[in-house]
């Protein structure tokens, strides 16, 4: 499989930010010591505007630039419309990999599903699966599913995919929960599945299956995944209850479909993310746990 990733991406923090570095150097240290997995390790390349503006106004990449905090959840670190755009580069080469057959995963910070197309927030300020979707459909995909696991509801994804042919977003997530959407359906292509919180794992499970139904029978021809891991029972964020199998089970789920699919990492905040990533990329691949 390819993962992209880049050392530059943990050169930014804020003090107490769960949102934190180590999330993605502990996670390349786990997977680099499993010398016999084959993953061969990309870098990402730069995205263009051109590919940008598709999701977001130019008002809103000038904003990148400017050093105030966007709010009180995304600080406007040194450098960070870099980074978000590395992360963008990142989730574009991932797509690419997917459509030459490989599985793929975007393992890179910051995480972008909550970045509408005009605002920073979340700890997002590019929305990284959007604009990897947009540019699938733009390469010759006809029929592009974003699925979203993150426990937090993709708003800004939903945002920019509303009604948009030939695009299909389903979130699975936490509610009520930040950001607070996400409650039912909109549009005729953006569907929702709230879950309560501390829902028993079982049902919380069974609503991702029945989501992934859903979205096996929009027939898509790609699919684009927003793996954030903190609907995980021991994540300091939200009252989720999945377990470390749950992750590997989506995998298999997903690798089940026998379409092609990348996925990008949004959340997760727990010191089990590096096992958790493990166990997904184990079920999308086939790898025993
Ligand atoms: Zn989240």
């Amino acid at each position: 499989m390819t993962i992209i990733t880049d050392p530059r991406c943990t050169e930014y923090a804020a003090p107490g930010h769960p949102e934190r570095p180590e999330r993605v150097s502990r996670t390349v240290d786990l997977l680099k010591s499993r010398t016999q997995l084959p993953i061969s390790w990309q870098t990402p390349a730069a995205a263009q505007d051109s590919v940008l503006l598709r999701a977001h106004t130019q008002r809103h990449l000038h904003r990148l630039l400017a050093p105030e905090d966007f709010d009180g959840d995304t600080p406007a670190h040194p450098h960070i419309a870099e980074h978000a755009r590395r992360s963008v580069g990142g989730a574009l080469r991932a797509l690419a990999a997917a459509r030459a057959g490989e599985t793929a995963f975007s393992l890179l910070r910051p995480p972008g599903h909550h970045a509408t197309p005009e605002r920073a927030m979340g700890f997002c300020y590019l929305n990284t699966v959007a604009i990897a979707a947009l540019e699938a459909q733009e390469g010759g995909c006809r029929r592009v599913a974003v699925f979203d696991f993150d426990v937090h509801h993709g708003n800004g994804t939903e945002e920019i995919l509303l009604d948009q042919p030939g695009m299909a977003f389903f979130s699975i997530h936490q509610h009520p929960c930040y950001p607070g959407t996400g409650r039912t359906n909109r549009g005729g292509n953006c569907f929702n599945f709230p879950v309560r919180p501390a829902t028993p794992r079982a049902d919380y499970r069974a609503v991702l299956a029945r989501a992934l139904e859903q979205l096996k029978a929009f027939r898509p021809e790609l699919v684009a995944v927003s793996a954030g891991f903190d609907a995980y029972q021991g994540d300091p964020l939200a009252q989720g209850t999945l377990a470390r199998e749950d992750f590997y089970w989506l995998g298999e789920s997903l690798r089940a479909l026998q379409v092609p699919a990348f996925s990008i990492l949004e959340g997760g905040y727990s010191d089990d993310l590096p096992e958790l990533i493990l166990a997904y990329l184990s079920g999308l691949n086939g790898w025993t746990l």
